[in-house]
């Protein structure tokens, strides 16, 4: 007789439920990190009010650390990097250990577009407040770094006096806007979209409805594909239809730092009065269905790559606009990235006149002397752009000559290098409380550099080839889409000591070349050794290429 087993009993088959990811549409309000938790605890946009009536007259101690650390951020404000502090130690330090006692402030120009007195203003504001720091960031933001939290109140009603505010200039909101530096004179534009940024911006900014996002919100809108559209949380990119006529074509789900993501098209044709509402859906689904819980996938691009563009158009179109969308094709991508630099000629006759400061970065007094050598050019207007530089608008031709003569006085190049044009940095370990490497001095010194050591080759460039440096893993100066990115980390030099250097992908690119840039495996290079990689890999490209093949395309 057969021995009876022992049966188990069988278990119930278990279900894997997937967990909750925080979205307010599908029920789940109740904060689920302390981000969420600070922001519904208190509006961030109530911090203004404590910033006026208290925090400046009583001074950088009285600051809570929550509104320090978190709602300041909704008015451009954040604490800047403590000096001395190498960026080996980033990583192991709290907070408020790397805190200084000084604020780094951001101004919105929405689109760009600075009058003369508007920058005039911006460059006294720096040398009053700021120790005649300014950047020009990549998303056309001044940013000032050793702002006081006394002079913050002041700062803001000049401000405001010329039509500039820092509100939402960063935190969990549509921060500043992108649109083309040069729209409604370009000659090449599919139609002049900056009514429609505009009018975003009266109907939105400033309102609670849209200020506690999961996260940034980053936006574009222009009549050319001069905005990096493929690297915002949504776009719209100006097209023609063949029935409809000029409109925009619409992208969602752009962003980089970990888990890159290109945005991707919805297929739909917006005509140019229809994009307020049709920002206003796209706004109000990440707002709804954005994922709250962890903040490392709060963007915007994770819930598209979940859903997929089909998925999202329908949202969009079933549950917000209430509407079908027009089906429209894709825009034209440029045959060379649209930068703005030099001389070109504006619809109406006159020109505008790019110039490249390098990696963004001039003064106060610099901001002062393009304002005035503008006018003195008989122009009003000026203009920041994505890739960091300086325009000047609308100026007659007789005077472009002396305009950019003066311009060159001022270290600001209409006809720069190929590597003054082509390199971009983030703030770095100078100001960035999460830079583990140093970048507008390494960008500059690399600039010179390479227009000595390449200055036999750079007339064989007909398009620069794109270097741009970040100063951690993140990727403020959009590492992942330059044929030559520098994503700033310790890395271990020859004689085994840790020292700065990158992390370099290659053939990364937006427009013809979209894509990630190759992240080589143990392809690392020391800060002091980077001129001779990039002047290496350059004249390999050089050397290697066929006619007219671009560097992405060479990689
Ligand atoms: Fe700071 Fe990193 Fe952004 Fe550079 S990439 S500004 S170091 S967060």
């Amino acid at each position: 007789m057969a021995t009876p087993t022992r049966q188990t009993p069988a278990r119930p088959a278990r279900v894997k439920q997937k967990r909750g990811e925080g979205q307010w549409a599908l029920g789940y309000r109740e904060p689920l990190n302390p981000n969420e938790r600070s922001k519904k605890d208190d509006h961030p946009l109530n911090v203004r009010a404590r910033i006026e009536n208290i925090y400046a007259h009583r001074g950088f101690d009285a600051i809570d650390p929550g509104d320090l650390r978190g709602r300041f951020r909704w008015f451009g404000l954040y604490t800047q990097r403590k000096p001395g502090i190498d960026g080996g130690r980033t990583a192991t330090l709290e907070p408020e250990e790397l805190d200084d006692r000084y604020l780094m402030m951001r101004v919105r120009t929405d689109g760009g577009g600075l009058t003369t007195a508007q920058l005039r203003l911006l460059g006294e504001l720096s040398k009053d407040y700021a120790r005649d720091t300014a950047d020009i960031t990549d998303r056309q933001n001044i940013q000032y770094h050793w702002i006081r939290i006394e002079d913050v109140p002041a700062i803001w009603s000049r401000l405001e006096e010329v039509g500039l505010t820092t509100m939402e200039a960063c935190g969990d909101s549509p921060r500043g806007m992108l649109g083309s530096p040069v729209a409604g004179i370009a000659a090449d534009e599919v139609l002049d979209a900056s009514g429609a940024l505009a009018e975003i911006r009266r109907r939105y900014i400033g309102d609670p409805k849209y200020a506690n996002l999961p996260r940034k919100f980053k936006t574009a809108v222009s009549g050319l594909p001069d905005v990096v559209h493929e690297l915002n949380d949504v776009s719209f990119v100006g097209v023609e239809h063949p029935e409809h006529g000029p409109g925009l074509d619409l992208w969602v789900g752009g962003g980089l730092s970990t888990n890159p993501m290109l945005a991707q098209r919805l297929g739909a044709w917006i005509p140019l009065d229809e994009v307020p509402d049709v920002w206003e859906g796209v706004v109000s689904i990440f707002r709804d269905y954005g994922y709250r819980r962890l903040r490392s996938r709060a963007r915007l691009k994770f819930l598209v790559k979940d859903w997929g563009p089909e998925k999202f158009r329908d949202v969009l179109e079933n549950e917000y606009l209430k509407r079908k969308l027009i089906d429209g094709p894709p825009p034209v991508d440029p045959p060379t990235p649209i930068d703005h630099v030099g001389v070109h000629r504006q619809k109406d006759g006159n020109f505008y006149v790019g110039a490249a400061p390098i990696a963004g970065r001039v003064s106060g007094g610099t901001l002062v002397a393009v304002a005035d050598a503008a006018e003195r050019a008989g122009s009003r207007r000026t203009a920041l752009t994505p890739l960091q530089k300086l325009l000047v608008l609308d100026v007659p031709g007789d005077k472009v000559d002396a305009l950019k003569a003066e311009l060159a006085e001022l270290g600001l190049q209409v006809e720069p290098s190929p590597w003054r044009r082509s390199v971009m940095a983030c703030t770095g370990l100078e100001f960035c409380k999460l830079a583990i490497v140093e970048t507008k001095a390494r960008a500059r010194q690399l600039v010179a550099d390479l227009e000595k050591s390449l200055a036999d080759i750079n007339a064989q460039l007909e398009v620069p080839v794109t270097v741009h440096l970040n100063g951690c893993p993140n990727s403020c100066a959009r590492v992942q889409t330059a044929d030559i990115g520098l994503k700033g980390q310790i890395v271990t030099d020859a004689d085994g000591r840790q020292v700065e250097g990158f992390q370099v992908h290659l053939g990364g690119g937006l427009g013809l070349d979209a894509g990630f840039g190759r992240k080589l495996r143990g392809h690392k290079v020391t800060s002091d050794e980077l001129t001779g990689y990039v002047e290496r890999v350059v004249r390999n490209y050089l050397a290697g290429r066929e006619p007219g093949e671009r560097f992405a395309q060479w990689v």
